[in-house]
């Protein structure tokens, strides 16, 4: 069977007697044969999101298509859907190949098909040997995977995961993010994940969807979002940590800011007030004799975080804003002495606190968004 594409139109999700929707006015979709990672803070409507489109949550309006029809009339079990949940649910009076086989035994598969389908899943998920035992006289690693290979045992059209790693330990968890991808892969099984975390949202999808507070921010592949976040909101979950606020020239490569003007060369805005994201891997730290570039700073923070280096730099507001008097106005240079802090992220471990620095932007790295006027963002 061809791999479902799925599509949410319009929707919006209130649960009973909450003033706000859960979900507001969401739509995008999920293409065949593809994992698309819904991600976002706590509380952003995802696990709505997916109870949604497994039909156990109505919408207040609009639409779930699967391949173009809606499915919102459909109770759970028809629409072809299998669930994984952080925790998996397991029958505890039946074993493990019992439980694995559970949904083809509702579907009146028989014995022999279902024998030889549960060894082949099991074996899929790497447990073909502890078929025999109960729930509880296994890992919860190995809990998850029967979970696994029991939503993927009835060859569903889509396959809904809500959280399923965040309760595993690290190491367990890289193999089971492995496993999953495969299995989907393998199977061709669109499907859509939960998860709260950027890093592994990144990792697994095909396309990423951001959610925050019950809304879209953004949806595209996983790289988009590190470098073209769409708003200040996406920029700042995905860890980008630099914003400076300043004045889009008419060139649209030229900013003026309180660190003076600085080159860019990607932009998705008008000239004018602009917000710059510049994310902490990409700034560049240079002794101070070493170049006549950059920008003039102090080195006020070091942590050593294993892999890298983590700098924050003050650097001094520029004295020079001549044709940029708009920024003047905004960034109030006179008034405000106060270093702008960036923060840095290197493997470079040439630096501690009290050294003077050279500050590098590079241009291919500066994004500017525009700006909607939250002050509080700028300059931190
Ligand atoms: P996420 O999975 O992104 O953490 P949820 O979809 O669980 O978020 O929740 C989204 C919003 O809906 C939150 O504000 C949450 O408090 C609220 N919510 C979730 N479940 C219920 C419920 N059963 N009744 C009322 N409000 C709920
Ligand atoms: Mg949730």
């Amino acid at each position: 069977m061809e791999p479902a594409h799925l599509a949410l139109d319009n929707l919006t999700i209130r649960y009973q007697r909450a003033d706000l929707p859960a979900i507001e006015d969401l739509s995008l979709e999920a293409h065949p044969g593809e994992l698309l990672a819904l991600l976002g803070p706590s509380g952003s409507g995802k696990s709505t999101t997916l109870r949604c489109i497994a039909g156990f949550l109505d919408p207040e309006c609009g639409d779930v298509r699967l391949d173009g029809r809606s499915i919102l009339a459909l109770p759970p079990e028809r629409r072809n859907a299998a669930f994984v949940f952080q925790q998996p649910t397991l029958f505890p009076h039946l074993s493990v190949a019992e439980n694995v086989a559970f949904g083809l035994r509702m579907r009146g598969v028989g014995k022999a098909e279902r024998m030889r389908r549960v060894e082949a899943a099991l074996a899929a998920v790497q447990l073909a040997d502890l078929g025999t035992r109960r729930p509880h006289q296994i890992s919860g690693g190995q809990r998850q995977r029967v979970a696994l290979a029991r939503a993927l045992i009835t060859q569903p059209r889509l396959l809904l995961l809500d959280e399923p790693f965040s309760a595993l330990d690290p190491e367990l968890r890289d193999e089971m993010r492995a496993l999953v991808r495969e299995l989907q892969r393998g199977q061709a099984v669109t499907a859509v994940l939960v998860t709260h975390d950027q890093q592994e949202a990144s990792m697994l999808a095909d396309r990423i969807a951001l959610l925050i507070e019950g809304r879209l921010q953004q949806i595209g592949p996983p790289d988009v979002f590190y470098r073209r976040p769409a708003n200040l909101a996406v920029a700042r979950f995905f860890g980008a940590q630099n914003f400076l606020a300043g004045t889009l020239d008419r060139d649209e490569r030229t900013a003026f800011t309180s660190l003076g003007s600085l080159m860019l060369h990607h932009n998705s805005v008008a000239p004018g007030p602009v917000t710059l994201v510049i994310r902490p891997e990409r700034v560049r730290l240079s002794p101070p004799d070493a170049t006549p570039n950059g920008i003039a700073g102090r080195v006020q923070t070091h942590q050593f975080l294993g892999a890298l280096h983590r700098y924050v730099v003050a650097c001094a507001r520029s004295g020079d804003m001549s044709s940029a008097s708009a920024a003047l106005n905004r960034t109030k240079i006179t008034s405000n002495p106060e270093p702008v802090y960036l923060t840095v992220l290197t493997t470079d471990a040439n630096y501690r606190a009290g050294d003077a620095v050279r500050v590098i932007l590079p241009p291919e790295h500066i994004w500017a968004l525009a700006d909607h006027g939250d002050d509080h963002l700028a300059d931190q």
